[in-house]
């Protein structure tokens, strides 16, 4: 069983962490009006997005000189979804691409909860900007963990630190 999920023009696009910091869980809002989807995915997974969505922005404005990145159209209101997301997912993989002037968002992904063994696909387009803003947010997310120990670099959890440079 697979369900496909489409955002042909999708206003919702946020990268968020829930939880105390060391213990916080990722995930992603996509959708487009009243149907949205939560995303879970791993910090990993997050980060390699964030990379990728760089990556994926200087290819395109070096090919296409047109598409300065800071003027690829005009980001949505940061309106916050409303209501229940329509799924919750797993996120596997995440893969970018190009269509129509839009960057495309392809997850792989399967359901959260007692129905694990349902895929799910999601393919939705935004603007460059909207793209741009989600590797932003995803950048600061990632970073904003727990403060690091300036002797060890290691996270410093609510709790302590022990610290093995100061023994
Ligand atoms: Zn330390």
């Amino acid at each position: 069983m697979e369900e496909r999920y489409e955002f042909d023009e999708a206003t919702l696009l946020s990268a968020l962490a829930i939880g105390a910091p060391g213990k916080r869980t990722f995930f992603l809002i996509i959708g487009q009006k009243e149907k949205w989807l939560r995303a879970w995915l791993e910090k990993n997974l997050l980060e390699s997005l964030a990379l990728a969505i760089d990556q994926f922005l200087f290819t395109l404005s070096r090919e296409f000189p047109s598409f300065s990145r800071r003027a690829a159209g005009t980001p949505s209101a940061e309106n916050l979804p409303s209501g229940l997301p329509a799924a919750e997912l797993e996120t596997e993989e995440i893969t970018l691409g190009f269509d129509r002037e839009k960057a495309t968002l392809n997850l792989s992904a399967h359901a959260s909860g007692p129905q694990r063994e349902r895929r799910v696909e999601v393919y939705c387009r935004v603007t460059l900007s909207q793209l741009e803003k989600l590797g932003d947010q995803a950048k600061s997310v990632c970073a904003a963990g727990r403060p690091r120990c300036v002797l060890c670099g290691g996270p410093i959890d609510p709790s302590g630190h022990i610290c093995p440079k100061s023994n």
